[in-house]
């Protein structure tokens, strides 16, 4: 049965929702509060990542977290505050990093993640209007540590099926041909890819529109009206919306938007900045993350997007903080020496909010409270990578058929 379908956020996994669902031939109307032009969907890294799939929440990383949060200049910095939502997350996040949880949840993101770039090559081959290209990814490493850990890390991606090679420094140079890398190794996730996060959502949003679906900029979803287990329409400051299904796909918004209808996601903002830097120079020609410093690097046309930091913090706080900053321009020194980077002043610095939730796994759901209302978010730092498939399944699970995988992992737990 086709249905009238609302789908709220307007970001990659709203846009991606509303692509596969109106190719399924439902009605479908997008609102979002923003002007749709600059939120985290458009200055991320642009990274495809078919070989991440082990969840943020796992073994180390409360360890890893603590030893940055010493150090101003670290890609990670939690906002103190004592408010519960932080202390409950921070709590949650804590019990969810062990290995049970990983050994659980790496099979089901690998088929996310792999159905995902799946649908990304079906996009890009019916027209490849967003930079879309296939050059792999390397993860760069400065220090044996850090190394040891990385090839571990690539032989669990190797076991699951993942095309991996361990290269040491000739073998990086021999890749990168543009730059000089300072790095004692790398590991290249062959099968990865990246594209233009900016026009990837300008293509999406005019599919979109040939497809006649309605989007509405600058409109905020305010309440829901219900009738027992059954969302009848939502208000928002532009009027009331009536449908049969509604999607949420409010991003760092989402546990906010679902508190009003008494559903309890654990989902926190963690901000990352990014800036361009125009090809006048010797940039990277092949994706990269510097370990050491978890800066992304992503070649794009004209210009190279460097990448970093994550603050868990609140959607209100957009501050840019210099020491942060220089860490990732410092970064970029060291492991391309040639590179001649001024730090960028904070205009020229994008920040936007990646949806984190405690147990590191995107929601993709029918809600267990109201029957037609399906959750979508919480995909932290793939959501790029992972919303083609997220779209997809969002469809299955509102035209009630059967999900192209096994979607029992990505629940609120
Ligand atoms: C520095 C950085 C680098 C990144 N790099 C990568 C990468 O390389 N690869 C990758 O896969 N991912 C990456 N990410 C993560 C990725 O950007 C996010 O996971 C993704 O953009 C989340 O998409 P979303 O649609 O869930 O949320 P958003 O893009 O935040 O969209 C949510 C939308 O909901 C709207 N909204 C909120 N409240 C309301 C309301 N009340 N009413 C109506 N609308 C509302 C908002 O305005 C917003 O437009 C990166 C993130 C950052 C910050």
């Amino acid at each position: 049965m086709k249905k009238e379908v609302v789908v709220i956020g307007g970001g990659i996994i709203g846009l991606s929702s509303a692509y596969y669902l109106a190719k399924e031939g439902h009605k479908v109307t997008v609102i979002d509060k923003s002007d749709m032009l600059d939120g985290a969907s458009y200055g991320n890294a642009g990274m495809i990542v078919p070989s991440h799939i082990i969840p943020l929440a796992q073994p180390g990383v409360i360890h890893q977290g603590i030893k940055w949060l010493f150090n101003t200049k670290s890609p990670f910095f939690i906002k103190p505050s004592f408010n519960f939502e932080l202390l409950n997350w921070m709590f949650k996040f804590y019990r969810n990093s062990n290995q049970q949880h990983v050994d659980n949840s790496v099979p089901h993101l690998k088929n996310l993640s792999f159905l995902s770039k799946e649908l990304y090559q079906e996009l890009a081959m019916k027209a490849n209007q967003f930079l879309y290209e296939e050059k792999g990814l390397l993860m760069l490493f400065k220090s044996e540590k850090v190394g040891e850990e990385e090839i571990k890390t690539a032989e669990i991606a190797k076991h699951f099926g993942i095309e991996v090679d361990i290269l040491d420094k000739a073998g990086i140079q021999n890749l990168e041909k543009n730059t000089i890398v300072n790095a004692l190794g790398a590991v290249h996730y062959k099968s990865d890819a990246h594209l233009s996060p900016n026009l990837f959502m300008k293509f999406l949003k005019e599919e979109l529109l040939k497809m006649n679906v309605q989007i509405h900029n600058n409109t905020e979803i305010v309440n829901f009206k219900l009738n027992k287990k059954t969302i009848k329409e939502i208000s928002t400051t532009k009027g009331i919306i009536k449908a049969d299904s509604f999607v949420l796909a409010a991003g760092s918004w989402s546990s906010k938007i679902l508190s009003k209808l008494g559903v309890k996601l654990s989902l926190l903002p963690g901000k990352g900045y990014s800036f361009d830097v125009s090809r006048t120079q010797n940039l990277p020609s092949v994706p990269a993350i510097l370990c050491e410093g978890k800066v992304a690097v992503t070649p794009l046309n004209a210009t190279v997007r460097f990448g970093g930091t994550l603050e868990i913090t609140t959607t209100n706080d957009k501050k840019i903080h210099l020491k942060r900053l220089l860490g990732i321009v410092e970064n970029i020194h060291s492991f391309y020496p040639d590179i001649n980077l001024q730090t960028p002043t904070k205009e020229k610095v994008w920040t936007g909010f990646r949806p984190c939730t405690s147990s590191g796994l995107p929601i993709i759901e029918q809600s267990k409270k109201f029957n037609n209302l399906i959750i979508s978010t919480g995909h932290a730092m793939m959501g790029l990578s992972l919303a083609p498939a997220t779209g997809k399944l969002v469809s299955e699970l509102v035209s009630n058929t059967k999900t192209s995988i096994d979607i029992s992992a990505f629940k609120i737990k």
